[in-house]
């Protein structure tokens, strides 16, 4: 199947709303979904923090924005349609993990493999899990809030029960770390959420790199815009501040190998600009098309 004659096909269906479109900033360690927006041009923040992996990312287009198409709920309903009651693996697996995630067959076998327990709870809920904690790096993580409670779990072993607390609630606070023994734990966890929540107590090496090392090819927003397709999606909001931090690495580049340092400042600049400038007049063309109206030389500049 031709690859640009399907891409076409799956907008002209968005378009007249068969499918529902979406932008998806991925976090490239762990393959989660950190924000899904309906155009291009509300992906506007500059950095999108993973919780899982504890680290912040720059959605540049080439690698963190995935393009999906989801059958609109007016065409067929599909569970995805209403992933508040989605059963809690599938939320993970429809909802949190991007298409570029390579999941295992059997998927149940390898999520028993990378957690120690998952528990669901409804808005006020509360539960108490009992757990033998192992040494290691351990992560309590929600996938609708997209909290997470790191434990570093080292020392000398304990019989000695411990206890943690872990609350929920819809602000995206940045992770925390506790630190504990090997041995028992008692953990309370609470949703203060309006949501359901999904708590899970994540292992991490080999069983979590086993679930989610893999990857597979994915229809990125670079892609999308660089055949040219999606001009009709975007243009009325093109996202600027994604093409500058697009044209901003290639500067980057450009800086620490291009001219020479002991060139003069202005012919340095020069040369910079003259490298940068086919980044955006790409990303102008993949916006605009082939033979857009002229574009005046200043706004061009
Ligand atoms: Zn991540």
């Amino acid at each position: 199947m031709d690859e640009d004659r399907t891409i076409t096909t799956f907008l002209r269906a968005a378009r007249i709303g068969i499918f529902d479109l979406s932008w998806n900033v991925l976090c490239p360690g762990c393959g989660s979904v950190l924000d899904a927006k309906a155009t291009l041009g509300a992906v506007r923040r500059e950095v999108y923090e993973c919780q899982i992996c504890a680290a912040g990312h720059e959605p540049t287009l080439d690698e963190l924005v995935e393009v999906t198409f989801t059958v609109n709920h007016r065409v067929r309903k599909i569970d995805a349609h209403t992933p508040e009651i989605l059963p809690i693996w599938e939320y993970y697996r429809q909802i949190l993990w991007s298409t570029a995630v390579d999941l295992p067959d059997p998927f149940n076998a390898a999520i028993e493999n990378a957690i120690l327990e998952s528990v669901e709870l409804p808005p006020g809920g509360k539960a108490i899990l009992s757990l033998p904690l192992p040494t290691g790096t351990v992560i309590v993580f929600e996938p609708a809030t997209h909290a997470s409670q790191f434990l570093d779990v080292r020392g000398e072993p304990t019989s000695a029960r411990q206890n943690l607390s872990v609350l929920f609630n819809p602000i995206r606070a940045p992770s925390g770390m506790a630190q504990l023994q090997p041995g028992p734990l008692r953990l309370m966890l609470e949703n203060r959420a309006d949501t359901r929540v999904l708590p899970a107590v994540w292992l991490t090496g080999a069983a979590v790199h086993d679930l989610l090392g893999k990857r597979k090819p994915f229809l990125t927003a670079n892609r999308l815009l660089s055949a040219g397709h999606a001009r009709a999606h975007c243009a009325s909001a093109p996202s600027l501040h994604v093409m500058a931090s697009r044209c901003g690495r290639v500067g980057a580049v450009a800086w620490k190998s291009g001219p020479s340092p002991e060139a003069p400042m202005a012919d340095r600049i020069t040369t910079i600009v003259q490298l940068v400038r086919p980044c955006a007049e790409r990303f102008l063309t993949g916006l605009l098309g082939r033979n857009p109206r002229p574009i005046a030389p200043q706004a061009r500049q």
